[in-house]
This record gives structure tokens, C-alpha cells and sequence, in this order.
């Protein structure tokens, strides 16, 4: 009865949402503050004032989100954690916003230059599409973040996993040295999931100036917001280069499933091909007016980010001082393990203290625990939970 494409699926399995219990979810990397209040105050405007556009199909190309995000990205540099905020109500909420001098893009990122999805896992399936053969394999690490093998199943493309460092870094020579040998394309995340280790823009500049020039590079900045550097001012120099990015981290927004792509506006097309062929009206009209208001405030969303930094690097800190090992992260996760303590045992212990956190059984990184970084009482009751054990 089913297709024999169907034995290539492998589906993603994400972080668990269970009903049974109010949970602390410290286990799916959202944010633990809501949306900007001009958030709030747009859907219920929309919902009061433009019910009766749900009746009509919204915009196919989602053109104001579109400039929205793009004044967003030049407003911040791309990287909300190190944007200097001035002014505005205490949320940071209205606050003048610019880029740190080292995040500051060189050039105006334009609506051109960007394609909005239904979430970037939706985006990054037509990336695969629209980008990825299935005559040479993808080059990726073998740790990465793990929806990106379950659609190399889906689209029949092979694979060459390149193990990470024994540090937990990215082998960015062998990830080159098979790019070259098989002219393909790589994609990895960085910050990378789920290490939370970040190379530096320069790092990935050398990376696309050796890898194949006529194979798509891409980045998935799902973390950027948080302590890395995004590479959007490489767009200056690269036109192979894609970068993928979310709503649902650094802009408190998963229940809105908006991502999106920078990009050149020719790679930004071929995409928009892929959607046109598959599902004209991805993102829902009040997604799009969430989405447009968020872009508003990237004060308050600054603002949230830096907590998130800051409750990352003590949280580290407590860890480590009980004496786990755990990876410098860049990112609003910590991924960390204690010699001696079963992962899988810890996150059964922290899981019956009402708390959520991940679990990967995944050989290779099974001693791990990923935490989220939740709000600060969050965190406080864990670290109760975990100086106990
Ligand atoms: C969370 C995450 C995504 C998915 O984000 P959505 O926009 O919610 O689909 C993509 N890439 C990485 C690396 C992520 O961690």
C-alpha cells in the first residue's frame, strides 16, 4: 500500500511536550520569556480587527515580514546578545537599538536577500531541495543538529559524516578535504547543536574560500543570538553561501514557526521556486503580523538575550563546581556531562523533581545531558535538584 520511498523517512524526534504535568521544559531550546508585548498587542488587534482576513489567502511571498527582518538584521548586526540597547521602558522594550562595531554588517541587507518559512525547519527542507544532489554525498559533522540527516533521507541524498574533534570542535581540514575530493556541498550549525561550540566568522570565511565554489555552503545560525558571529557580512564576498535562522530561539517566537534564509537574491529565488511547487502560502497571516511586530522590538529581545548569556555562564560556572565537564556554549544550552553519573539515570532523576531537560542515547554523546537555559528561578530550582544528586 505505501510508496517504497517511504522506507527512506526516518523521522525527526523532538524534545518531549508531555500533558501529565507541568513540567519546568528545559529540553526543546525555547525561550523562556514570552514575545515582546508589541507582539501580544498585534495578534489580538489582528485577531479582533482582521478576523475577517482569515477568509482571504495571506501574502504568498510575505513581503513586509520580509523588510521587517531585514531592518531587524541591520539594526543588530544579526547577533541580539552583544546589541547595545539605549533608552525605552525598562523591558527594553521600544529601546534604540545598534550593532556592537565587530557585528556591524558592512553592507544594507535587503528584502531581496531574504526568504521567510514556515518555521526553519520547514526552510531548511527546501534548502535540501533546492541545493543538495543525490550524486554526491552531503558533508556535515557527525554530532550537528539532527533533523539535517532525517531530510537527506527524505530527499535521497547521501551522507559524509565527519567526526568531530576529540575537543568537540568541528574538523573543519576533513570536512574541506572530502568537500573537495567529491565537490560537494556542507552544512553545519553555528553555533553547533547540540556542543554549543561557535567558530568565528573568519573561521568559516577560510572554511567557504577552500570549499567547492559552485556548491551551496550552508549555516544554520538557529543559536547566533546567543554569543556567536554570524556570517550574513560574508555575503559581501560569497554568493554560494546560504544562512538559516529562526524565530524560535533568540525571538521567543516556536509557536509561530517563522524562519528564514540570508542569502543572495539569486539563491533566495531558486527557494522560492521550491516553495511555489510545494506550498505557495507557507506562513499564516497572523504569523506574519507576529513576526513583523517582533522585528520592532529587537531592544526587548536584546534584552532576553543577554539574560539567557548571563544565566548560561553561571549556570556553567555552578557545573562545573560540581565538578561536571562542560562544554564552553555560545549558545542558550548547556551540553554537559559528570564522570561517574548516568545521563540517562540524572535526566530520570531531574525528570521526577517535575524538571525537563534532553537526553541523547546516540552513541558517541550518550554521557551528555542538554539543558536549556531557562529564566533564573528556573535554573535555581534545577541547580537544588542537581546539588543533590
Ligand atoms: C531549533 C533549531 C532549528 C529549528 O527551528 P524552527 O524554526 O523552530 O523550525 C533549526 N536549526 C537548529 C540548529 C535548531 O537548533
Amino acid at each position: 500500500m505505501i510508496a517504497s520511498r517511504m522506507k527512506n523517512l526516518h523521522p525527526y524526534v523532538p524534545g518531549e511536550q508531555p500533558k501529565d504535568r507541568n513540567y519546568i521544559k528545559l529540553n526543546a531550546n525555547e525561550n523562556p520569556y514570552p514575545p515582546s508585548p508589541l507582539v501580544s498587542k498585534t495578534l489580538a488587534r489582528a485577531a479582533k480587527k482582521y478576523a475577517a482576513k482569515m477568509a482571504l489567502y495571506p501574502d504568498p511571498d510575505s513581503n513586509e515580514l520580509k523588510a521587517a527582518i531585514a531592518d531587524l538584521l541591520n539594526k543588530t548586526g544579526g547577533v541580539l546578545c552583544r546589541t547595545e540597547t539605549k533608552g525605552g521602558k525598562k523591558s527594553g522594550s521600544g529601546a534604540e537599538c545598534s550593532p556592537s562595531a565587530s557585528d556591524k554588517i558592512p553592507f544594507a541587507v535587503t528584502p531581496d536577500m531574504i526568504y521567510c518559512g514556515n518555521g526553519s525547519d520547514e526552510v531548511l527542507s527546501f534548502v535540501f531541495y533546492a541545493f543538495f544532489d543525490s550524486d554526491r554525498p552531503l558533508v556535515l559533522p557527525n554530532f550537528t543538529y539532527s533533523f539535517y540527516p532525517v531530510y537527506a533521507g527524505f530527499y535521497n541524498i547521501p551522507l559524509a559524516p565527519i567526526p568531530l574533534q576529540a575537543d568537540w570542535t568541528l574538523d573543519k581540514e576533513k570536512m574541506l578535504s572530502e568537500a573537495q575530493a567529491k565537490d560537494s556541498s556542507i552544512i553545519f550549525a553555528n553555533p553547533n547543536a547540540p556542543t554549543g561550540l561557535a567558530l568565528t566568522r573568519e573561521e568559516v570565511r577560510k572554511m567557504i574560500q577552500a570549499a567547492p565554489k559552485d556548491r551551496v555552503f550552508v549555516v544554520d545560525e538557529a543559536y547566533v543570538d546567543f554569543g556567536g558571529e554570524s556570517c550574513i557580512p560574508l555575503l559581501a564576498e560569497f554568493c554560494n553561501l546560504v544562512i538559516v535562522r529562526t524565530f524560535s530561539k533568540s525571538l521567543c517566537g516556536a509557536g509561530m514557526r517563522l524562519g528564514y534564509v540570508v542569502a543572495c537574491p539569486e539563491l533566495v529565488n531558486h527557494i522560492t521556486t521550491v516553495k511555489n511547487s510545494l506550498n505557495h502560502f507557507p506562513i499564516d497571516f497572523l504569523s506574519q503580523q507576529g513576526g513583523i511586530a517582533a522585528c520592532k522590538d529587537a531592544g526587548y529581545y536584546a534584552v532576553c538575550a543577554k539574560k539567557v548569556a548571563e544565566e548560561r555562564d553561571s549556570f556553567s560556572e555552578f557545573l562545573r563546581k560540581q565538578g561536571w565537564f562542560v562544554i564552553p556554549s555560545s549558545t542558550n544550552f548547556v551540553f554537559a556531562k559528570k564522570e561517574g553519573l548516568s545521563a540517562e539515570e540524572a535526566y530520570r532523576k531531574i525528570k521526577r523533581a517535575g524538571i525537563l531537560v534532553r537526553h541523547f542515547s546516540t552513541a558517541g554523546i550518550e554521557e551528555f545531558l542538554r539543558i536549556t537555559i531557562g529564566s533564573h528561578e528556573q535554573m535555581t530550582e534545577l541547580k537544588h535538584v542537581i546539588e543533590d544528586m
